[in-house]
């Protein structure tokens, strides 16, 4: 074996993050509900949420003996969902600003070990692309987290873009990771349990990937590149029908924001996205993720602390696939995309 592993989306959050969610969690302000079930939790009291806090806000000796323990050279880290997007925008944009400071202090002291993300809050766009192009600029983070919609907002409205234009020119992805669905989608979802990494996430994420290709945002910003985990929520799956029923709806003029693109929406799929094995570590579904993206497309990524698994890369280092294509896999896909 000659490649790195390098893990692409490895979750963190810090104590001033936390304080932030309790605070949140204690105003008795009406709460988005997906919130409430996940940092409910996480922030209660039960043995596996605990040693969960303790391991996302690890960004030292802890969180680099599980990368030995589970053989991962190097974490691609990037703030947790809901990040900031569930706060008004001054106190969003300032958190940013001040999170994306302690990861840069982080990845400083780990640079072989560490990479990083930049938090931006979309409630304030232009300042989320100012944000942006300070962490690319000045701290040297390699792109943007998004945790998904933000209080119910999609990016491909066109008031998000200007983080889309600054992404662009940067030449750096957005990686857009899950969350919990928003209030007006949540509810069958959290009456069965389902809303969160077990369904919900991939169904809403998935839904908001589409949205910015059916919206034209990449003939827009034909050179964007967006990084999505768990194999693309289900996208790649989808690509025929979704191809088939785009053209017959642009044909028959069935909704007034289903319109003509320059491509097939599975073209912007395999041109402007990479996907990772977040949380997918199945080798039939990679093995699909590769034949229908292409190779260059499909990269690691663990999803460390919620599913951290040590003997995890077992999977992958099995797949009946060449070294090269491995080596693209684990490293040379992310060396590229993140410009490591
Ligand atoms: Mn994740």
């Amino acid at each position: 074996m000659t490649h790195l592993r390098i893990a692409a989306e490895e979750a963190f959050a810090l104590p001033e993050l936390l304080d932030h969610y309790r605070k949140l969690l204690a105003s008795g302000a009406p709460l988005d509900p997906g919130f409430l079930s996940l940092w409910g939790h996480y922030l209660g009291k039960s043995a596996q949420a605990t040693a969960l806090v303790s391991r996302i806000q690890d960004l030292g000796e802890g969180r680099i003996r599980d990368m030995d323990d589970s053989g991962i050279a190097r974490q691609i880290l990037s703030l947790t969902a809901p990040g900031v997007q569930v706060f008004e925008p001054a106190t969003a944009t300032a958190l940013a600003i001040s999170l994306n400071d302690q990861l840069a202090e982080a990845v400083r002291r780990h640079p072989g070990r560490f990479a990083g993300l930049a938090a931006i809050a979309p409630q304030n766009p232009a300042e989320a692309a100012r944000e942006l192009e300070r962490g690319v600029k000045t701290l040297g983070l390699k792109g943007a987290i998004i945790n998904s919609h933000t209080q119910g907002e999609y990016l491909d409205d066109p008031k998000f873009w200007p983080i889309f234009e600054a992404a662009e020119a940067l030449r750096v992805p957005v990686y857009i990771h899950p969350t919990t669905p928003p209030p007006a989608m949540i509810g069958p979802f959290a009456e069965c349990g389902l809303a969160g990494a077990i369904f919900g996430f991939a169904v809403e994420t998935g839904l908001h990937l589409l949205r910015l290709i059916t919206s034209g945002v990449f003939d827009r910003f034909p050179a964007l590149q967006i990084v999505a985990g768990h194999l693309g929520e289900a996208l790649p799956f989808w690509m025929f029908r979704i191809d088939f029923m785009h053209r017959a709806m642009v044909a028959n003029g069935r909704h007034p924001r289903i319109g003509k693109l320059r491509k097939k929406p599975s073209d912007y799929l395999k041109e402007n996205f990479y996907v990772t094995t977040s949380g997918m570590a199945w080798q039939p579904v990679i093995l699909f993720a590769q034949s229908v993206l292409g190779v260059d497309r499909v990269l690691y990524a663990q999803d460390y602390p919620y599913q951290y698994v040590p003997e995890e890369v077992q999977v992958t280092d099995n797949l009946p696939i060449s070294d090269a294509d491995k080596q693209k896999l684990y490293q040379l896909n992310a060396e590229r995309v993140f410009c490591l």
